[in-house]
């Protein structure tokens, strides 16, 4: 007997399938939510004697005999065709073509073509029109045009978008007590809505549609609002059932220990922000805030404050920094603040890193994991599963915005020990003085899950409406104050060809014993190139200025190399610091004053505004030299005009981010929508503030009294992605 034949493998998913999946589009809701990015109108025909009169406009499509045919190879292979209708003719020409289409073309034959028509001396022209049997009914509606990527091809997906819209559930999930509040929302229902933007009736004002400004962008846009307040309302109420320890501070303890040994007295903003997180941390419910300053406003001290808070209430604080350098800085300088207060303790301070030897590893990990590691500091090493926290009272994440949203989820999940008497009863040995109860601040047990205290930290402001609308459930502290002292960065546009004169206003400057940062840009396309130009400018430099020191600095240097070329500048034996973008976050060298940036125009605003805060630390005068070369023949970009002017215009880092949302867009502006998860696709902010409004109303309401539309509502819009709103 033969064997019952093997279940069939599943089918491998096609080209276009697979493209559909990269682009999120896997439920019917997803793809009838895919709306086009324009639409073409081939709903008339025009003759092509009136067409004359239209030219260079919009595409247009005509109907006409086929004349002559033929084939040319100069200048290059071609074919030609003239069409002909009532008496005026159009020269078709088309590079790439099949034997088809010969066929197709043949003479004598009534077309249909669409495209943009030329006129010239030779008369009416059109390239690569698209071509079809003549006489077909003509669309009733206008034809979308859907953003898309090259595997998947627009006619696939206007098929795949209106199958999804068929099969979605669209049925109202807005109980008409709220929807009755605004008149959009009572004109159109979604079906009705999506209906006509993915098809819209062909005398619709396209303006309209192209601002957003139709009632039916209106309900999309309300909808998408109150999916995203929901979302934000859930996690803020399921944050108050979570617990946390209750972070309180005996009168002469380590903060106030901390606060003597610095060389310094704190600002205003520093001494405000610091009480706003000791509130928070006194609390038996996760703090979750965001600490935003401008670069160099001192939100170290503020953040090691905050681990005395936790420490000196006897529990851990972990402090996770985007890259090895900058949580080496930040060790180095903890370390010399909190070392020897913790020492007097039997305490420690940790440090992880990906590069660490075992040998070296191995006694952190386990110091982290008896306690007696109370400050654990470094790179993503920090959330890795074998690092273990004995009592993680408190999670610092600096520079948060160059996390990913699992790494910032991952920290917080860094699960605590359960309370008293269970699991890993370790800690009591390192407690000191709180006592044989490892967890003196913890709730009974069963209350609800434990999470550490999140603080997170930006030196990239964001809109105080933005983050409150965009980050579900954040505190926001904002330090609007630089510590004294400074002196304001000089910030000058150089082009390129005068990078010789540039060069010798450094020699005058080394000479003075100035430090330089020269900043090479990113190529995207390959880090193998942004090396080779580093490598290509260090020697330049080195020949110019052969009195001076000159390093480098690059991405793929060993981190052992890189903290000895590092530590060399920070001695000043190096005087002219070559780097690609690696030192862009945190690294603090006062002594260092100047910083040149070359083919600035290729940088973010923001990541340009950090770098210009590498300087002005110190007393010295400052400069920031933005460098820019203008593309061969060309001009700048718009965008990249209006990033260098922004730099020049102004040093505040809110201002900067301000213009940084306004050339950019909200959505780009968080760094959404380079992931591929925008979250809101069609509302706008600051322009729909209205809705906003009434969504950020409704929001509680329709949770209390219908939440299983809500819960409906928020899976419609959100899917996968509700993690998103979360971190
Ligand atoms: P950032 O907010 O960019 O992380 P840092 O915490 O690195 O800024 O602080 C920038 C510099 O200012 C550091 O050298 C720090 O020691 C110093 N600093 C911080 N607060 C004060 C203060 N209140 N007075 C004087 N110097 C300060
Ligand atoms: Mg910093």
């Amino acid at each position: 007997m033969p064997d019952a034949p093997a279940p069939a493998p599943p089918k491998p998913l096609s080209a276009p399938q697979k493209a559909l999946r990269k682009l999120g589009l896997l439920r019917p809701i997803d793809l009838a939510l895919h709306l086009p990015l324009r639409y073409e109108d081939e709903t008339r025909l025009t003759p092509l004697s009136e067409a004359a009169r239209v030219l260079g406009s919009e595409p247009l499509q005509f109907e006409a005999t086929v004349l002559h045919q033929e084939v040319t190879y100069r200048p290059r292979r071609q074919l030609l065709v003239t069409v002909e209708d009532g008496g005026e003719r159009c020269l078709l020409r088309f590079f790439n073509f099949y034997p088809s289409q010969l066929k197709q073309l043949a003479v004598g034959a009534r077309l249909r073509f669409r495209g943009e028509l030329r006129g010239g001396f030779g008369g009416l022209t059109m390239m690569h029109p698209t071509v079809h049997a003549a006489g077909g009914t003509l669309p009733g509606a206008l034809t979308p045009v859907y953003s898309t990527v090259a595997q998947l091809p627009q006619a696939y997906l206007r098929k795949a978008v209106q199958a999804g819209l068929a099969q979605a559930d669209l049925s109202a999930t807005i109980p008409d007590e709220f929807s009755s509040q605004i008149d959009v929302l009572r004109a159109w229902d979604l079906r009705q809505a999506l209906t006509f933007l993915h098809h819209p009736a062909a005398d619709v004002t396209l303006s309209e549609l192209q601002d957003h400004s139709h009632p039916a962008w209106q309900r999309l846009k309300a909808e998408e609002l109150l999916a995203q307040q929901l979302s934000q309302w859930k996690a803020r109420v399921a944050r108050q059932q979570l617990h946390a320890p209750a972070l309180r501070v005996a009168p002469g303890g380590l903060p106030e220990q901390l606060l003597a040994a610095l060389p310094f007295e704190l600002t205003g903003a520093q001494r405000r922000v610091g009480e706003e997180i000791a509130r928070d941390l006194a609390r038996s419910q996760p703090m979750h805030r965001l600490l935003q300053g401008d670069v160099g406003s001192g939100k170290t001290v503020v953040a090691a404050l905050a681990a005395c808070v936790a420490i000196d209430a006897g529990w851990q604080c972990a402090l996770m920094a985007p890259t090895e350098i900058l949580a080496e800085q930040h060790f180095a300088k903890l370390a010399q603040w909190l070392a020897p207060l913790l020492a007097t303790r039997g305490q420690a301070v940790a440090w992880l890193t990906g590069s660490q030897k075992k040998k070296e590893r191995a006694p952190m990990l386990a110091a982290i994991e008896s306690g007696a590691a109370a400050l654990v500091i470094g790179t993503h090493a920090v959330i890795q599963a074998q690092v273990k926290f004995a009592r993680l009272g408190l999670a610092i994440i600096d520079e948060q915005h160059r996390f990913g949203v699992e790494q910032r989820l991952a920290l917080r999940q860094k699960a605590l020990p359960p309370p008293l008497g269970e699991g890993r009863g370790g800690g009591a040995e390192v407690q000191g003085e709180a006592g044989a109860s490892p967890h003196p601040n913890l709730p009974p047990k069963g209350e609800g899950a434990m999470e550490p205290h999140l603080l997170m930290m930006s030196a990239t402001p964001i809109p105080r409406t933005l983050a409150m609308s965009y980050y579900a459930d954040l505190d926001v502290s904002t330090l609007d104050e630089l510590p004294p002292g400074r002196t304001p960065v000089v910030t000058k546009l150089l082009a390129e060809h005068r990078r010789d004169e540039l060069v010798e206003r450094l020699r005058a400057q080394i000479g003075e014993g100035r430090q330089v940062y020269w900043v090479c840009p990113l190529i995207e396309e390959s880090e193998a190139l942004d090396l080779r130009h580093a490598s290509q400018t260090h020697a330049e430099l080195s020949a110019a200025l052969p009195a001076a020191r000159v390093g480098l600095l690059h991405a793929r240097l060993p981190p052992a190399e890189k903290k000895a070329v590092m530590a060399e500048f920070v001695a000043g034996r190096i005087d002219v610091l070559v780097s690609t973008t690696v030192i862009e976050v945190g690294v603090d060298v006062p002594n260092a004053s100047v910083m040149v940036i070359e083919h600035a125009e290729r940088f973010g605003l923001s990541q340009l505004h950090q770098l210009r805060g590498r300087v002005g630390r110190g007393a010295a005068a400052s400069a920031c030299v933005l460098l820019y070369s203008v593309p061969e023949g060309g001009r700048l970009g718009e965008t990249a005009r209006a990033r260098l002017k922004a730099m020049l215009e102004t040093a505040d880092g809110f201002e900067i981010a301000r213009r940084d949302l306004e050339i950019r867009g909200p959505g780009e502006f968080l760094g959404a929508r380079q992931s591929g998860d925008a979250l809101l696709r069609f509302a706008d902010l600051a322009e729909d503030s209205a809705l906003l409004q009434w969504a950020r109303a409704t929001a509680p309401a329709m949770w209390a009294r219908h939440p299983q539309d809500a819960a409906r509502h928020v899976e419609r819009w959100l899917g996968a992605r509700t993690d998103y709103l979360k971190a």
